[in-house]
């Protein structure tokens, strides 16, 4: 028999190689409950086998992982325009679309409110946390008013960016839905409503009735930079002060858009504020590292160098591509550091682009890396294929090589995280990579400009900066002795 917990899951979460039961959602994210709660009413309502969920791109991307039942994954912000397709073609099915604020709200808005204004007969679960959770935690069109997000570091400003958007207050202008709700998970008794609430939602889908969306304010404490009872508070005081809780339509049961009568009004007054006085983007953005480094200077004799990094979240392979980058802007290069996150912030895959050159460069995209540089598996297997003749591979070596790079590149094979290891740093694998990197002559760029770069990626933990100059310098060493 099927414990409480496991109704409408899988028992397991195979992911990445390995049997799980924890999904990949931070501690306290929002996300987490209501996966369980849309898995526990759909199985309770015995609808498992005839629920037809349209995935999303953004945190909510791997409910196919943990959803029993059928599942279609859209692209980003498609996830309406896909419900739209299931639930014509399957008329008899209950099609549930899953969509974050940055997919819904944003790149995927018109589709959805198209779908909503048409009464397409799907029901549209939308996460509302106010920001890009899965990317870093960029602002979303939900943003609150001076909320601070990674591209609104002095507070959301409606003046620059707009005020916040409330969907279910938009959709509310429409003829055809049939239900349009706003409902929390921030604490035990809102929980309990957002489950009568996603009931509902599958009972209108399960009797075909038409359009309804649900939208759900939940706690993004990685993004929020708060603890998991701190970023609750938060949705339960900010984000209901702009988003107000309540059922705007049912149309079934009476409630219609005229009966609300509170609806919220956003205050429509722009204070125009000064755009504030920064010395340049890097202290905007609060990366500058207090490292003098000149503007860069053409010069045509510097060829171009396309660097891939890549291995799992965590070990260090961003900074490692900001180091070469940050290497390069030390001697005047024009460089570009262009980082790609897989659908998990923490743990899943992560790889950048670094491009470096005399000349002014075109894209930062590096679909051919000159040098690929990488940390696990997946990303060597997903990589080694595109590396340029002539080129570099280097590998961890507790990567099987289950395929050879093409004709005329070299590979080596570094001990990374062995070395890191015994050296007794084990997150200092990078930094052995960056050895490598010194050691084998694969950057172009000078041994001091990688040092001081190394040194001033550290500078938050000025403790650090020594032990890695000295790692830096240990590892290469034993690289080289190695080699000849
Ligand atoms: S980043 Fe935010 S939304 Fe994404 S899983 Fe973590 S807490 Fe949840």
């Amino acid at each position: 028999m099927k414990t409480i917990e496991q109704k409408g899951m899988y028992q397991k979460f195979p992911r990445s190689g390995k049997d799980t039961r924890v999904t990949h959602y931070c501690a306290g994210c929002g996300h987490g409950i209501v996966n369980k709660l849309v898995a526990e009413c759909c199985a309770e309502m015995g609808l498992q086998d005839s629920t037809i969920f349209v995935d999303p791109v953004g945190c909510g991307v791997f409910t196919y992982y943990y959803w029993d039942a059928a599942h279609i994954s859209a692209a980003h912000g498609r996830a309406s325009a896909a419900a739209t397709g299931v639930c014509r073609a399957r008329p008899d099915a209950v099609t549930v679309a899953y969509q974050g604020d940055g997919d819904l709200g944003a790149i995927g808005f018109n589709n959805a409110f198209q779908a909503a204004s048409r009464g397409e007969k799907f029901g549209c679960i939308f996460i509302n946390n106010s920001l890009y959770g899965m990317t870093g935690g960029q602002m979303a069109p939900t943003t609150l008013e001076g909320e601070k997000t990674t591209t609104t570091p002095f507070g959301r400003d409606p003046a620059l960016t707009g005020h916040p958007l409330h969907v279910c207050e938009v959709f509310n202008q429409l003829q055809a839905p049939v239900y349009i709700a706003r409902v929390s998970v921030a604490d035990t008794k809102r929980i309990l409503q957002c489950k009568q609430a996603i009931k509902r939602l599958f009972e209108i889908q399960r009797d075909h009735k038409g359009y309804a969306l649900l939208e759900i304010l939940a706690p993004c404490p990685t993004n929020f930079r708060m603890d998991p009872l701190k970023a609750a508070e938060f949705c339960k005081n900010e984000m209901e002060a702009e988003f107000p809780l309540g059922t705007f339509r049912d149309a079934e049961k009476g409630v219609t858009p005229d009966a609300i009568g509170a609806q919220h009004q956003a205050s429509v007054a722009l204070e125009v504020k000064p755009v504030p006085q920064v010395a340049s983007c890097a202290e905007l953005f609060g990366v500058s590292d207090g490292v003098d480094a000149p503007s860069a200077v053409d010069d045509p004799s510097v060829p171009e160098r396309r660097f891939k990094f890549a291995g799992y979240g965590g070990q260090g392979i961003l900074s490692l591509g900001i180091c070469v980058a940050e290497a390069a802007r030390l001697e005047s290069r024009h460089t570009l550091w262009f980082p790609s996150y897989g659908p998990e912030q923490r743990g899943g895959s992560a790889s950048c682009s670094v491009v470096v050159s005399g000349t002014p460069i075109g894209s930062p995209t590096v679909e051919h890396p000159d040098v690929l540089v990488c940390m696990n598996q997946p990303s060597y297997e997903r990589f080694v294929g595109d590396v340029k003749k002539g080129g570099i591979v280097i590998v961890d070596a507790t990567v099987p090589i289950t395929k050879q790079p093409p004709e005329g590149v070299k590979l080596y094979q570094v001990p990374a995280i062995k070395m890191a290891e015994d050296f007794g740093v084990p997150k200092a694998a990078n930094t052995m990579m960056l050895a490598a990197l010194r050691a084998f002559k694969c950057t172009g760029l000078g041994d001091d400009s990688l040092e001081t770069a190394l040194c001033a990626s550290f500078k938050k933990k000025p403790q650090l900066v020594e032990k890695n100059r000295d790692l830096l310098k240990r590892a290469e060493a034993a690289l080289i002795e190695k080699e000849h």
